[in-house]
């Protein structure tokens, strides 16, 4: 390494800087090298069987059994990514990728997370890289924007938006804050309950399994959750909601918080909204809306109606790490009321104490998550939302639903089929009309084919043939092969 024309005076010749065993050059060259891999994988990914999984501990069984006391080749490291990885890979990016949700991972969110890990700051708080905290209030001011969300939720009133890691951690961070509020910021001084009453919790037996969990971890317990049944389309009775809260209020509990879902993971059902969030102003529950798999869809002016009652939502949230192609970890939580949410999390040590901070003039967003430290995130979200423009990922958002209609269409006209829901969006639920049996069989078939992947879940005690249509690699092509193979299989089972 040559020295700099103003490094500072040093006996020895010593580097300026330690890097660890690669230097920068040969970061560069294996750097380069990883880039071609990814790329090479994705170029080829097609032709690979989506997910076949190997002998569980055969991975392991390539691993030496201790941690290698010498270092080793960067170059040796790389091609075991061959060797011990890939067999062991499911190829969640594959065309042929129909299971649980999209996860899509786009070069330009992978070139943000590479900025990111390469910059390597903490955006604990805003003086500890303020480009981390501008960058992602802004990002996500354009979103609410752009997805015609209530201006409620933009960081110029009293609200603003966060990155988290997940919709679980959403969902937590919004019931603390609903915890705290529905307690007056006393469950510390006081334990849990106001007074001895029980907070009570609200959200769909559809909801998504994070509910319950957040529940559980936010020292409510699992016995004041309520799982209101759903009517058979998927969505929240509001009339048994209604009864379940008048029910805690006679019984003595504080009814603070409920989650209603935009898009459930089993069948992508839409709770009503604003009839949900009519109850909560009227009773003063926490409203939080979960729309972590089709909240993508509102870049699409003809798919806003899935924001009605988000203008009454205390907090909204969706994941961009689904449908939206960046790569995961990367979760929106917007929020009506910033000060109830720091009031909830915020504890400040003196050794975070700064004059920024002190100002009042900046946001801190340690305050609005759970752990303390935090990644750049808002750099893949903003590579992407560039490289793609809105226009660019409502078109991938229209395509994806348009084939999914054309698919379900396809199932409507098939004899032995049956769609469980009219599909909202991108995701088709069907079943054979033989009954679960043939459904399973349908699923093993397809599953076994090598070229698709497809999951399933129950609906009403009806086991369900997901098809979840939204990889960024699938085309028509890929999703009429599918529907080949289906609507034959359909006929044999
Ligand atoms: C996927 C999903 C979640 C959980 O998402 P994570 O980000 O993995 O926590 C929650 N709710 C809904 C509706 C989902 O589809």
């Amino acid at each position: 390494m040559t020295a700099a024309p103003h490094a500072p005076q040093s006996s020895s010749s010593a580097p300026l800087g330690k890097h660890g065993p690669l230097d920068a050059e040969g970061f560069r060259r294996a750097g380069h090298a990883l880039v071609d891999w990814i790329a090479e994988y994705r170029t080829e990914i097609a032709s690979r069987h989506v997910a076949a999984l190997p002998e569980p501990g055969s991975i392991r069984a390539m691993l030496p059994e201790h941690a290698p006391e010498r270092g080793e080749p960067m170059a040796e490291i790389l091609a075991d990514l061959d060797r011990v990885v890939m067999p062991g890979i499911v190829h969640w990016q594959h065309p042929g990728w129909f299971a649980y949700f999209p996860a899509n991972s786009s070069y330009e969110s992978i070139l943000g997370e590479l900025a990111s890990a390469g910059l390597g700051v903490q955006g604990m708080l805003w003086s500890t890289s303020p480009a981390c905290t501008e960058l992602e209030i802004h990002v996500l001011d354009w979103l609410v924007a752009a997805m015609g969300l209530p201006r409620r939720f933009l960081s110029s009133g009293s609200g603003g938006g966060v990155l988290q890691d997940t919709a679980s951690s959403a969902a937590l961070v919004a019931l603390v804050a609903a915890r705290e509020r529905a307690t007056n910021f006393h469950s510390d001084a006081h334990g849990l309950s106001a007074q001895g009453r029980a907070i009570t919790c609200y959200t769909s037996d559809q909801a998504h399994s994070s509910i319950e969990k957040a529940v559980r971890i936010a020292g409510i317990g699992r016995e004041f959750l309520r799982l209101i049944p759903a009517d058979s389309k998927g969505a929240m009775r509001v009339d048994l909601l209604e009864q379940e809260i008048l029910r805690d209020r006679a019984l003595g509990h504080l009814p603070a918080f409920v989650c209603a879902t935009v898009g459930t993971t089993g069948v992508n059902a839409i709770d009503p909204v604003v009839d949900i969030a009519a109850l909560c102003k009227t009773h003063g529950l926490w409203l939080h809306v979960d729309a972590a798999m089709s909240g993508t869809a509102l870049l699409c002016e003809e798919f806003r109606p899935l924001q009605e009652g988000a203008e009454f939502a205390d907090s909204w949230c969706f994941n961009p790490h689904k449908w939206m192609p960046v790569n995961f970890d990367c979760d929106v939580l917007w929020i009506a009321s910033r000060a109830e949410l720091v009031k909830a999390l915020s504890v400040l040590p003196e050794y975070l104490r700064n004059n920024a901070t002190d100002s009042g003039c900046v946001v801190d967003y340690r305050d609005w998550q759970i752990p303390l430290g935090r990644r750049f995130r808002a750099l893949k979200l903003w590579f992407v939302l560039r490289s793609f423009g809105l226009g660019g990922l409502r078109a991938m958002v229209r395509e994806h639903v348009e084939m999914a209609q054309d698919f379900a269409a396809k199932v409507r006209a098939q004899p032995q089929l049956e769609l469980v829901v009219e599909p909202p969006l991108n995701l088709v639920c069907l079943a054979h009309r033989a009954g679960d049996e043939a459904t399973q069989c349908l699923i093993d078939r397809v599953n076994a084919d090598g070229r698709f992947f497809v999951s399933h879940c129950r609906f009403h005690g009806k086991l369900v043939l997901r098809v979840s249509i939204g990889a960024l690699a699938t085309t028509r092509a890929h999703v009429a092969a599918l529907a080949t193979l289906l609507l034959t299989e359909a006929q044999r089972v």
